[in-house]
């Protein structure tokens, strides 16, 4: 698929998150992060982008990243380039991850992003102390969470070369000699790989980070070499068969604490320990 394409996938499985999943909560408009990047209200990506500062208590919808800055110089906003920001992003100096999320962001016509190199001024302990409170509400509330899932840093891109028969059924129809008659048509799939392990062993999973971002949200979408992938409360979906959903009750959906916490505080035990045991996060240091 080329980003058009799954530009209109991640749209579709939004909308049926949105219309038919019960156990999914409706994209309220939340109250909006202190910052936010405004990608203006155009699909131009040479159009006006800023950091904007939200009235207090005031409402909207927001696209949310999560992703590896890795050891790169990334573009952030610190004390001397906030007002820069305030008043232009040049998209053009931005690294390649942020850049692909403002396309996607911009073609799922939401106007906000947060990104937290950006909406967070990097050099103030304050504002840090601050917006690290407030990160529990950037994920839960976000509209969607994009997840960079293979990059290893900022510069990466979400956007990789891939073979298409690697991630989505090919269809193979057969014609009688003439070409006139169609015999039968068979589909071709990628190779099955686990949802689980598509989407965990992948970079993004090893950082500490991610834990909350991706168990707090609501919708997210991964995008990783191996296509497209989905999980919301409902279940999970792959780009490899873009119609099946893998609901939630099936045991081989992996379960993320805060769903299994709300169904049954009881089951925090479990998962704790379950958690615990994840040492391919990197997480816990052996002494
Ligand atoms: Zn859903």
């Amino acid at each position: 698929m080329v980003g058009l394409e799954l530009d209109e996938l991640a749209k579709a499985w939004i909308e049926d998150c949105v219309v038919n999943h019960r156990p999914c909560p409706k994209p309220e408009e939340a109250e909006l992060p202190a910052r936010l990047i405004d990608v203006g209200n155009s699909t131009d990506n040479n159009g006006d982008l800023r950091l904007i500062t939200t009235a207090k208590e005031s409402k909207g919808r927001w696209i949310a990243l999560s992703y590896c800055w890795g050891q790169t110089n990334n573009y952030r906003t610190t004390t001397r380039t906030l007002e820069d920001h305030l008043s232009h992003i040049p998209f053009n100096d931005l690294p390649l991850t942020i850049q692909d999320t403002i396309r996607v962001t911009r073609s799922l016509s939401i106007r906000y992003l947060w990104v937290d190199a950006l909406c967070i001024i990097q050099d103030s302990d304050e504002d840090w102390q601050a917006e690290a409170e407030q990160m529990m509400n950037v994920y839960r509330n976000a509209y969607v969470v994009i997840a960079a899932n293979q990059g290893k840093d900022v510069t990466s891109g979400m956007f990789i070369d891939r073979n298409p028969l690697e991630s989505r059924p090919c269809e193979m129809r057969f014609r009688s000699r003439d070409g006139k008659q169609l015999i039968r048509w068979r589909w071709i799939h990628p190779p099955r790989i686990p949802w689980s392990v598509r989407v965990k062993k992948a970079h993004l999973q090893t950082r500490g980070w991610t834990l909350q971002e991706t168990n707090l949200s609501t919708r997210v979408i991964y995008y990783d070499e191996g296509g497209l992938c989905w999980q919301c409360r409902e279940g999970i979906r792959q780009e490899r068969v873009p119609a099946c959903l893998v609901t939630a009750n099936d045991p081989l959906v992996p379960r993320r604490i805060f769903d299994a916490y709300a169904e049954d505080p009881m089951n925090i035990f479990t998962l704790w320990s379950g958690l615990v045991e994840a040492s391919h996060l990197g997480l816990w240091h052996t002494n």
